[in-house]
Order: structure tokens, then C-alpha cells, then sequence
């Protein structure tokens, strides 16, 4: 249910990331490597905008993260809409990454605080596929 729309209004605001896509739809997240100054973007970015360089490379995303903040949306972007309300994280990831992702619906709004270790991964949703905070396996 919703998201299938992802990549199209959602928490993308970069073009030419399409790559993103395919591979979630394998079960990878993927991050950008600038191939000049080696900094590590998510979500991925096609342009460096550290050193302006647009030479970059795919590189799988260890998903371990840490909660920061969360919040719970109710009024969302068109491809979004069904999917209301639902709980919106920031998290940190490794290198000091920072994500926004919806919060699997099997956590409990209760259980959410800040520094609660979460895992980035991607969700199959109809045709579409996205990425989400869950719980750690
Ligand atoms: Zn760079």
C-alpha cells in the first residue's frame, strides 16, 4: 500500500538517481561515492556538492542506524497519501549519515526514542519498492 510512487515526489529530490531503484528492487541500499574526494552520500546524489565533481559510484549502504528523531505525518505528498498516517524517522547510519525513512509499521509508536537501533532496508509495496527503518533481525 502507497509508495509505489517512490522516487517520483517523495524523499528524492535528485534526478538521474534512477539506479537507486533497481537496486532496492534486489534488496540493496546503495549510497553514492564521489570518485574524486571519496565522500559518501544518502540518498544517493549523481553531483558531489562538496567538490562539484559529477563522477560518482554505487556503493552498498551498511543499514545499521540509530534513531534521531521521529514524527508522525499525517498529511503527505500526492504518492503518499494512502500510506497516512505513518511515522517518518531521521536516523544516523554509519559515516555520520543521515536518512529519512518511513518506520516499519511493526514498531510500535511506544517503543520509539531517540538512539533505538533501527536497520535501513528495502520494502517491496505493490509494484513499487522503497526503503524503511525496521527493527534489527
Ligand atoms: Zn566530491
Amino acid at each position: 500500500m502507497g509508495f509505489e510512487k517512490f522516487g517520483q515526489s517523495g524523499y528524492l529530490s535528485q534526478t538521474k538517481v534512477t539506479p537507486l531503484i533497481s537496486y532496492l528492487e534486489k534488496g540493496v541500499v546503495v549510497g553514492t561515492r564521489c570518485k574524486n574526494c571519496r565522500k559518501l552520500y544518502f540518498p544517493p546524489r549523481a553531483d558531489c556538492p562538496d567538490c562539484r565533481k559529477s563522477e560518482v559510484e554505487w556503493v552498498p549502504i551498511d543499514g545499521k542506524a540509530k534513531l534521531i528523531t521521529f514524527t508522525q505525518v499525517y498529511f503527505a505528498p500526492p504518492a503518499f497519501e494512502q500510506s497516512t498516517p505513518y511515522i517518518l524517522g531521521l536516523a544516523e547510519l554509519d559515516h555520520g549519515l543521515r536518512v529519512f525513512a518511513p518506520i516499519s509499521r511493526d514498531i510500535d509508536l511506544k517503543e520509539l526514542k531517540p538512539d533505538l537501533e533501527l536497520v535501513l532496508k528495502p520494502k517491496q509495496a505493490g509494484e513499487g519498492v522503497f526503503y524503511q527503518l525496521e527493527k534489527p533481525a
